[in-house]
């Protein structure tokens, strides 16, 4: 396989030599690709139009040994509504990290791909917010980590009422019989699980009609945050940034 072409979204961008990019691609078929655009920031380019980042293309790569090279590309969207304001950017930058951090170590590659592009649209008429929690948990339901709201993740007993104790090292709620076996388990309310049943299960061309009032997607926030940190074991840089926008 010397050539081949294959959908992907330009995921990281940066300048490299004189007048290359080194890109890293998320494609539908081959999960993460690392490719080098050669000659792409001289003005007169064929390569431009597809490689900034965050667009989707239609790539043709010649396989190299570190890496690929992009051969031709056909822009199919641009997303520059990701790039035309700041929280957009930070959160789809946010996105793009994690999906570092989830592809290297899932195979569910294809609907990853999907989750993201639809996302990537979503965002550009809904709060980035509403569309980077919902990215979230649905990224670590594919990645086998859906969470456990309803029944104790130890004994399986029904959990029920608007304080629940959720241990984001296990992965659901914890019944209080069950408390003591995660001390660093957090309090979460009814609400918020219900929010992120929802998040899970809705058909996401209806996410504009969920409303959350801040102080809820606040909760479902810190949440997701610990959740992931906890189970992808790593700090993201711009996690620390999206908290001082
Ligand atoms: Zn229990």
């Amino acid at each position: 396989m010397a050539l081949y072409k294959t959908d992907a979204l330009v995921v990281r961008a940066r300048d490299y030599g004189e007048a290359d990019k080194i890109l890293t691609l998320f494609s539908r078929e081959f999960g993460r690709i690392q490719a080098i655009a050669k000659g792409v920031r001289k003005p007169k380019s064929r390569l431009r139009g597809g490689v900034q980042l965050f667009s989707y293309s239609n790539f043709l790569l010649h396989k190299g040994k570190s890496l690929d090279t992009v051969t031709q590309v056909e822009q199919r969207e641009s997303f520059l509504w990701l790039m035309e304001d700041l929280e957009r950017l930070t959160h789809a930058t946010y996105m793009a990290e994690l999906l570092g951090a989830a592809l290297w170590e899932n195979e569910e590659g294809q609907e990853i791909f999907l989750l993201t592009l639809t996302c990537f649209y979503l965002m550009q008429s809904l709060e980035p917010k509403l569309v980077a929690r919902c990215f979230e948990f649905r990224l670590m339901q594919l990645m086998g980590y859906k969470p456990q709201t309803e029944t104790c993740v130890v004994c399986n007993g029904q959990v029920s009422g608007e304080k629940r104790q959720f241990s984001c090292d296990l992965g659901g709620v914890l019944c209080p019989r069950c408390r003591h076996q995660d001390h660093q388990s957090i309090e979460v309310s009814g609400g918020a699980l219900a929010v992120v049943n929802q998040l899970l299960k809705m058909d996401l061309r209806k996410l504009d009609r969920l409303r959350i009032s801040p102080q809820l997607g606040g909760e479902l926030e810190r949440l997701s945050r610990q959740f992931l940190t906890t189970k992808l074991e790593k700090r993201f840089k711009s996690l620390d940034f999206l908290s001082k926008l």
